[in-house]
């Protein structure tokens, strides 16, 4: 699936973006981290090629695909040494790795292996799943702090980071620092800012089984983060069954409950994709639990048979 670049355009819509607005946006869009993005400013810094120029010094640092990043580093070197790398780096990789305990690896930061032998885009051999799923256990990633350097060490050889579930979300946020009044996405992780209760911002949930635009609710919100999972946008199909790119370190296999999206509402963008990816994996019953632990955060499910579960 990394090889194809597979545009998944907006999950989510976007309504009110030119309501009742008196102030002139400026826009800007693009292909970065493997989707497309958009960024429009109503109010703060107006200058898009900046956004995208973090957009890029980000991708440098956690791309799988980018031989010199932090994260192919320290893959590179599992079970070999341990890996200089960048304290943003580190503090991702650290939250992804609490997410992965908090979740008891439904999240899981370590998952990269096991996300490798289903790129191919052919289910892979039970061999390759249970070699793939001996490398994925998230307490062999060891974090040290030396003075004041940061170091990511895999312990066995063969695993591999992977924060295509997390950075996105990372990422939106961080760019939300830049503006006052405005909307991020990237390829569906969206972060808005800057209204108030009069006038929210309305964020319209897709339906996962109608065409691109068509959606089933909206979310209204001043400010904070929408990300959605689902097995409908990345995916390929051998005989005649679908499998998507949303794993189950316990099984191996693409997660195969009754979901077929979650999208997370909260006010911290690198939580809300974890979560969002967790969730995916857990489905509804493990996630009322789980989601006891995050405070303002809601998230709502769209089942196989239909139903749609809202939790918060
Ligand atoms: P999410 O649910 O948020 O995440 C799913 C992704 O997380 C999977 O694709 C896999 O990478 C990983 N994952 C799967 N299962 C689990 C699990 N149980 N626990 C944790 N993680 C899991 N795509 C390209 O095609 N080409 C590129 O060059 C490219 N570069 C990228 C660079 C960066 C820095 C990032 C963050 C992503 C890049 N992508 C690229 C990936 C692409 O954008 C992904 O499809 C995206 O990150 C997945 O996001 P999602 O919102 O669909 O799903
Ligand atoms: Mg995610």
């Amino acid at each position: 699936m990394k090889t194809k670049y597979r545009l998944f355009f907006l999950v989510l819509i976007v309504i009110s973006l030119f309501i009742s607005c008196k102030v002139q946006p400026i826009s800007g869009n693009g292909i970065a981290l493997g989707t497309s993005c958009s960024i429009t400013v109503y109010r703060g810094d107006k200058d898009i090629d900046e956004y995208f120029n973090e957009i890029n010094r980000e991708e440098r640092l956690f791309s799988r695909n980018i031989d010199t990043s932090d994260i192919s580093r320290v893959n590179k070197n599992a079970g070999i040494k341990k890996t200089e790398v960048s304290e943003e780096t580190y503090k991702l990789v650290e939250y992804g790795l609490s997410l992965s305990r908090i979740t008891d690896g439904a999240f899981n930061v370590a998952i990269g292996s096991l996300v490798d032998i289903w790129d191919d885009e052919k289910v892979p051999s039970d061999a390759e799943i249970q070699k793939a799923l001996g490398l994925i256990d998230y307490n062999k990633v060891i974090l040290t702090l030396e003075d004041m350097k940061y170091y990511i060490y895999l312990e066995d050889k063969g695993m591999q980071l992977d924060l295509g579930g997390i950075a996105k979300g990372y990422i939106a946020q961080k760019l939300g620092e830049r503006i006052e009044e405005g909307i991020i996405n990237l390829g569906g992780n969206i972060y808005v800012k800057g209204r108030d209760d009069d006038n929210p911002w309305k964020i319209g949930l897709q339906d996962p089984e109608k065409d691109r635009g068509d959606y089933f609710s909206i979310e209204r919100i001043c400010e904070g983060n929408v990300v959605t999972s689902g097995s409908y946008e990345r995916y390929f199909i051998q005989d005649g069954i679908v499998y998507h790119h949303i794993l189950d370190g316990s099984t191996g296999w693409p997660a195969r409950g009754n979901v077929l999206s979650v999208s997370v509402i909260g006010p911290d963008g690198t939580t809300c994709d974890g979560l969002s990816t967790a969730f995916f994996v857990m489905g509804v019953e493990k996630t009322s639990e789980v989601l006891k632990r995050f405070s303002g955060y809601k998230c709502v499910f769209v089942l196989e048979n239909h139903e749609t579960v809202t939790l918060q």
